[in-house]
């Protein structure tokens, strides 16, 4: 049977749209590879003292160890939708960060709640008391930290009062060096507005309860070198990723050695030129993609939608960091693997499931 003209339109019409679906995962020049997640490397483990590890927990929160020094970052555990107030889940706190031996410090980006909520709950966990844990944050962190009046609390909290160098010491037999970046947080839409974009500027005298009592502060990304048996590492954090021309000095300046890149997926369609002009930057052998999770439920699986709506688009932004290395394949040789890693389970001390490890 014959078409006639209108039907060959509607086919034609039918045809385009069926070739308008979502693009191949890997890019022309790229190959996307999926392995068996690791489990951590302990103290005694053959390759503990010169590999780095990534714990990732969602949101902004990760560990980042190499050999028996440890940095926390955006303590956030808490999953679940919560309406009427904010409340830190004691019991998944001691779960999972109250498994891990105490850091030589915790690195806040922000105030807000999907990177702060947890930062009281970790700070006065028994082990990381008695180690004097350390937390380095704005000055919104101190003082929302000071609303629970905790004896002591306040001694570890350090406001940073201008980017730099905020960590250079001896631990052991390595070495820790963190920089502070400032940064502004990266708007929420795309009309440039940012949820909850306020400061603390007294300290507190009741603890944050609320959403709102969570604004987010003076903004940090952290550069942290590690060195120890006989490596050293360079692991950028970048937690709020800003326009490069209007903020060129929110990360490192180019030629900085960048071993690892960590990347929020979070809101990177409202950033101009994000994340190609950064990594183009940053240049870094391994790029890590976090805060793609929404937290809203429980389980990891159904944490990349809400109420099925996929806010964060993370095919977009894998193909947008493909993109960079593809095109830029002989400007930016160092490339070695994007991770997008899976949410790390703690089954005991210093053992998580889902460990990025990294030579
Ligand atoms: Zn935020």
């Amino acid at each position: 049977m014959a078409l006639g003209p209108c039907g060959a339109l509607a086919a034609v019409v039918l045809l385009g749209a069926c070739f308008k679906g979502p693009p191949m995962p890997a890019m022309d020049g790229a190959v996307m590879e999926v392995r068996r997640s690791d489990c951590s490397l302990r103290a005694g483990d053959e390759g503990y003292g010169d590999t780095v590890q990534i714990y990732w927990f969602g949101s902004g929160c990760h560990l980042i160890q190499l050999g028996d020094l440890r940095v926390l970052t955006d303590p956030f555990v808490t999953n679940g939708f919560q309406v009427f107030s904010n409340a830190s889940d004691g019991e998944r706190v001691k779960k999972s960060l109250g498994r891990i031996s105490p850091p030589e410090a915790v690195l806040v980006n922000h105030a807000h709640f999907d990177h702060f909520l947890d930062a009281h709950a970790a700070m006065t966990l028994e082990e990381w008391r008695e180690a004097e844990v350390p937390l380095w944050g704005g000055r919104t962190c101190k003082h929302l930290l000071a609303g629970w009046q905790t004896p002591g609390l306040m001694d570890r909290c350090h406001a940073i009062e201008k980017p730099g160098v905020i960590i250079d010491r001896r631990i052991g037999g390595g070495h820790l060096r963190v920089t502070a970046y400032a940064s502004r947080h990266s708007p929420h839409f795309k009309c440039g507005l940012t949820l909850a974009n306020g400061v603390v500027d007294q300290p507190r005298t009741t603890p944050p309860t609320l959403m709102t009592d969570f604004p987010s502060g003076e903004v940090f990304n952290y550069l942290i070198e590690l060195r120890g048996g006989g490596k050293s590492y360079a692991v950028f954090y970048l937690g709020a990723f800003y326009d490069l021309k209007e903020l060129p000095n929110s990360m490192p300046p180019a030629g900085t050695r960048i071993d690892v890149a960590i990347l929020t997926a979070a809101s990177h369609r409202n950033v101009p030129g994000y994340p190609g002009k950064h990594l183009q930057r940053l240049r870094p052998r391994h790029v890590v993609l976090n805060h793609f999770n929404t937290f809203m439920a429980e389980k990891p699986d159904e944490q990349l939608a809400i109420l099925g709506k996929d806010f964060v688009k993370l095919g977009e932004m894998t193909r947008k960091v493909q993109e960079v290395f593809v095109r830029e394949c002989e400007k930016y040789p160092e490339f070695e693997v994007i991770h997008i890693p899976a949410i790390t389970r703690m089954e005991g001390k210093d053992l998580g499931r889902n460990v990025l490890r990294i030579e």
